[in-house]
């Protein structure tokens, strides 16, 4: 297959000169792990003793991989974007709230978002984690079939139906959801409303999306168990296929408390187990829908290849291929470019709420995580192009 990937005049296409060097200086920046180590230290302590450094965060990483404070921010970048046929998916990345209140609001904002998917054909899908609508703990107990207090189960019925209401409305609108997920102790809690969401709403066509981990590698027997369900009940199947974000903390977690980590012994398993998993996907297409979450270029190509294979069209609408915004556009623009189905998961919301969502993205860029060293190839490579 054609290296598409390469072209990094269609990958920068959007980025003007000055937005190209801050993104060098920003991978460069967070390329240097003692550097992440001790900007990370000093921003944690800025933030909590409220010093004034948000200004400083807007104008360098938050500006780079977020698309603004509220969902209005982010509509210029939406729109850019679209002019070179990429979508966005606008992820209101507030996390890890233990009250109710930030509980709600994630729940209407996700509710006014499902409005823009239905206006906008920019915005095909609505986002939203788990514990963005339930406490974490919370979450932890279901899973560990604990039984709950009086007042425990009440907030649980607030919880589902905060899902049972986002999935509905989604539904009405016939617009799609992702439904992100988080660590494997609370998985299980998750994956079940979530089963719940898909029965009652996904009838006719997928819109509740439920996502596999691929990085734990009892995922694809889960899919498997989960589509011959889906025929017994007959509903249809959504998945956002990605490798998985939580890997140090889940080996941690295992290890400390003695039993097998749920993360497959290699990055090359990992690798196996999500291309068989796009595989499955492609081959019962009639009964799932395939969001591809990822910024792995030989899976990308692997997607493009099964597609091929298979005589499905670039452009289906069953199957989506998906980045993050700042990471990953020699894939997502070079994608779009020959009309495959792309969106960028597009974050936003008050600057100190999505540090949690920053400090991710600045971990996985180290030059220990490898991913930085091809993003400033491509970038360099890019300003040789245009001589800067
Ligand atoms: C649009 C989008 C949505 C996402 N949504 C979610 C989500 O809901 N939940 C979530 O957890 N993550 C999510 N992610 C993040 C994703 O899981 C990955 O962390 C990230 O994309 C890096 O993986 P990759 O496929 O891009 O490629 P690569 O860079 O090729 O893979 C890196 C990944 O491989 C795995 N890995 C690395 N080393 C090893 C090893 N030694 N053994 C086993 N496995 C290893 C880890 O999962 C690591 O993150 C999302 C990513 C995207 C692009």
């Amino acid at each position: 297959m054609k290296r598409i990937f390469e072209d990094t005049a269609t990958a920068f296409a959007l980025k003007t000169d000055s937005e190209l060097e801050r993104a060098y200086f920003i991978f460069k920046m967070i390329a240097n792990e003692p550097l992440v180590r001790i900007g990370k230290a000093i921003t944690n302590f800025a933030i909590k003793s409220h010093l004034p450094v948000e200004k400083l965060i807007r104008a360098t990483v938050f500006d780079h991989f977020c698309g603004g404070v509220n969902e209005f921010d982010c509509l210029p970048t939406v729109d850019r974007m679209y002019e070179k046929n990429v979508c966005s998916v606008l992820d209101y990345s507030v996390e890890g709230k233990d009250s109710e209140d930030p509980l709600d609001d994630a729940l209407s904002m996700v509710l006014k978002v499902l409005d823009f998917v239905k206006e906008k054909d920019a915005i095909p899908f609505a986002v939203f984690k788990p514990t963005g609508y339930g406490r974490f703990s919370l979450f932890y107990k279901v899973n560990e079939g604990k039984s709950l207090t009086e007042e425990e189960k009440a907030e649980w019925g607030r919880v589902v139906a905060r899902f049972d209401k986002t999935c509905k409305k989604a539904h009405e609108l016939g617009v799609s959801l992702l439904i992100d997920a988080e660590e494997s102790w609370i998985q299980d809690a998750a994956d079940l409303l979530v089963e719940d969401m898909m029965r009652k709403y996904n009838k006719e066509k997928a819109i509740v999306f439920n996502t596999l981990q691929m990085y734990r590698w009892d995922r694809l027997d889960y899919l498997k168990k989960l589509h011959k369900k889906a025929k017994a009940e007959d509903f249809k199947m959504g998945f956002k296929v990605v490798r998985g974000a939580y890997m140090e903390k889940e080996n941690e977690r295992a290890e400390e408390k003695g039993y097998a980590t749920p993360i497959c012994a290699s990055k090359q398993e990992t690798d196996i187990n999500f291309d068989n998993a796009i595989a499955y996907m492609i081959d019962h297409l009639e009964d799932m829908e395939i969001f591809a979450g990822t910024h792995n270029e030989n899976s990308s190509y692997r997607l493009m290849e099964l597609m091929r294979e298979r005589g499905i069209e670039a452009n289906d609408s069953r199957v989506w291929f998906g980045q993050l915004y700042g990471m990953s556009d020699h894939i997502s623009f070079n994608l779009a470019n020959l009309n495959y189905n792309v969106a960028k998961y597009l974050p936003f919301g008050p600057v100190r709420d999505v540090m949690p969502y920053l400090i991710r993205r600045a971990d996985e860029n180290t030059s220990v995580a490898g991913q930085t060293s091809r993003e400033l190839d491509l970038l360099e490579k890019e300003r040789k192009r245009r001589k800067i």
